[in-house]
């Protein structure tokens, strides 16, 4: 596995096998890997010829008060990890390589940018598009993989790469969850063993609007209640930031359930703040 630096090396190298015909997979990443991102890397490497995985802590995604300076990061465990599942270009760029000082130019998709996660993290998913596009230039991937866990970044991804004709193909994969049901996460980490014990009562609140929905019911605002009484009981340490019901394209905020929903939620709980979501059908 090679491990390479600079956005100019990285293409250089993409451009030559983009030449002869090869197909490239790019995993982008944060680090601090888990097994969510060691299946989205697996995935990637049975869908190419190449398999390039960034690993950038992308500063124009965080917001002022934001854990960018704690990020967790461990490269040394991250490299061998990426080696493992058959990488052959591991990026990693500092933040000066990625964004001159004059940078200027952003790449938003507004509507779908401001909901769920936007209300808290108004410049995120800017930031998310930026980079992102910058990657898929600079890897010049046919492909790249990212994971359910982040529905709104797929989501809005996928709407980017519409709108704006990238030729790639975007692939999802499913949470990978502890044992416990727990969505994997690096800012885990951040989680004291009190609110550890409490945090696996927000997908076991997801599952169980799942069971409602699958038992008739088709308001959100039922929905959510009964929901947030769940946690409200469970999850004696947490912090709603939101509970929604939206169409799983559009982002749109949904009233009924007609067909297909997704409910996505963002929890806090002590230094960590938890998103999670699941697919609701009828
Ligand atoms: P991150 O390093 O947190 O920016 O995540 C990099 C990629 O891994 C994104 O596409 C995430 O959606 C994906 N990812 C993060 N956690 C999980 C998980 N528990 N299961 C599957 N994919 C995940």
């Amino acid at each position: 596995m090679e491990i390479l630096k600079t956005p100019s090396d990285v293409q250089a190298k993409c451009q030559k096998w983009r030449s002869l015909g090869e197909t490239i997979c790019l995993v982008p990443t944060m680090g601090y890997y888990h097994a969510g991102h060691e299946d989205l890397m697996a995935y990637g490497r049975t869908l190419c010829d190449h398999l390039v995985v960034s690993l950038f802590v992308n500063p124009t995604q965080f917001g002022p008060t934001e854990d960018l300076a704690n990020y967790p990061r461990d490269h040394a465990r991250d490299s061998a990890i990426a080696e493992k599942h058959g990488c052959d270009l591991l990026f990693m760029p500092e933040p000066k390589d990625m964004y001159c000082d004059d940078h200027a130019t952003w790449v938003e998709v507004p509507t779908m940018s401001k909901v769920l996660c936007g209300v808290s993290r108004p410049i995120h998913f800017r930031g998310v598009c930026t980079v992102v596009l910058k990657l898929f230039h600079i890897s010049c991937a046919t492909d790249a993989v990212f994971g359910q866990k982040d529905w709104q970044q797929q989501a809005i991804l996928q709407r980017m790469v519409r709108d704006l004709n990238v030729p790639i193909h975007l692939h999802t994969r499913p949470t990978v969850r502890e044992a416990d049901g727990l969505a994997l996460s690096s800012r885990n980490v951040y989680l004291s063993p009190e609110e550890r014990a409490q945090a696996p009562k927000i997908y076991e609140g997801l599952l169980f609007a799942k069971d409602v929905v699958q038992s008739g019911e088709r308001s959100v605002p039922r929905l959510r209640e009964r929901v947030l009484k769940k946690w409200a009981q469970e999850i004696p340490l947490g912090r709603l930031d939101y509970l929604a019901v939206v169409d799983p394209v559009s982002l749109e905020s949904l009233e009924t359930i007609e067909d297909r929903a997704l409910m996505a939620c963002a929890v806090r709980l002590g230094k960590a703040r938890l998103i999670d979501n699941i697919l609701l059908s009828c």
